[in-house]
């Protein structure tokens, strides 16, 4: 199989590699997504941009194609981003545009699934029949193996868990605009209002910007601020509340979390996250990605080459 060229769009980060058959990544770039875009231009011409510098002398035209995660929703039939919470756009078609562009077929997924399938390929996900992929970074997202095939729904949107109801005391507002979300309240972008919110209802006056950042938050709770613990408690509860509801939902034999919330925060989160976590059903082996944050873009180098893969035809008709 020829080097094909993956895309990793994020909220915060747009990534692009170009990535060998067997999943070696032979040169990757970063970038930071365009926080005010004012059109969809502004994104598809950054990835354009950003693939020809990655793609170096080689002509894009002789490689196998280009697979893009993106945090979603997505319409993956059409390779179009659609009301992303967490980009001020509401429509972002990149698989036509880019295709025109470089002459190759361009082929999206939403983030999470291209996570789940980045761990099902080259990750602990290798030889599991049955998992759920969680990311906890600026959102919260989920992507499954039920008895080794993906999971995608009608448009490739079928475990936007980030949007469980996990809450109806604090009512904190998610960015899709409802309230009680997972996301908001444990993802990276909600962190600080939510720890905001909870000082406020506990009469907790908080001096300092270590606050404003969820870095902060977790250092001032692994060095003991007064109040830290009862916090993380709070916070370890309504995130349990989701790990369990994607436990009773999907009844997998392994839960991988992936995530900067989580890569970096794990000594902490994790004892908290098991004394939690509802044991209705028997308990997954719950473990941290190994992946180092890579699991969306290794994942979009496997649709890249194609919707037909081990974990079962991706979209099938849409080919
Ligand atoms: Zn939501």
């Amino acid at each position: 199989m020829n080097p094909v060229i993956a895309v990793d769009l994020g909220a915060t980060n747009i990534r692009v590699a170009k990535i060998s058959g067997n999943g070696i990544i032979e040169k990757k770039i970063s970038a930071l997504t365009p926080a005010f875009p004012e059109t969809p231009e502004d994104i598809t011409d950054a990835i354009i941009r950003m693939v020809r510098s990655v793609a170096g002398g080689k002509k894009i035209s002789e490689l196998d194609g280009i697979g893009i995660s993106a945090a979603g929703p997505v319409n993956s039939h059409l390779g179009i981003v659609l009301n992303p919470p967490n980009i001020a756009i509401p429509a972002i078609p990149l698989a036509g545009p880019i295709s025109e562009e470089f002459g190759v077929p361009v082929r999206l997924i939403n983030d999470c699934p291209a996570g789940a399938l980045g761990e099902m390929y080259f990750g602990d996900g290798k030889g599991c029949r049955d998992f759920v992929y969680i990311t906890i970074s600026t959102g919260i997202g989920g992507g499954v193996v039920s008895n080794g095939k993906i999971l995608l729904g009608r448009n490739g949107n079928a475990a936007e868990i980030g949007h469980f109801h996990v809450d109806t005391r604090y009512n904190a507002v998610c960015g899709c605009g409802c309230s009680g979300h997972w996301e908001a309240y444990v993802s990276g972008r909600h962190i600080p209002d939510f720890f905001s919110h909870w000082c406020q209802e506990h009469n907790i006056v908080i001096t300092g910007d270590w606050a404003r950042s969820p870095s902060g938050i977790f250092e001032a709770a692994r060095n003991g601020y007064p109040g830290l613990n009862d916090f993380m408690v709070e916070f370890s509860r309504i995130n349990a509340r989701g790990v369990s509801d994607v436990i009773v939902a999907y009844d997998p034999s392994r839960i991988i979390l992936d995530g900067s919330v989580i890569l970096n925060n794990s000594d902490l989160l994790l004892p908290l996250l098991n004394n939690y976590v509802d044991r209705f059903l028997p308990l997954p082996e719950i473990m941290v990605s190994r992946l180092n944050g890579l699991a969306p873009l290794l994942g979009a180098s496997v649709i890249a080459h194609g919707y037909d893969t081990a974990a079962g035809s991706l979209l099938a008709g849409d080919e």
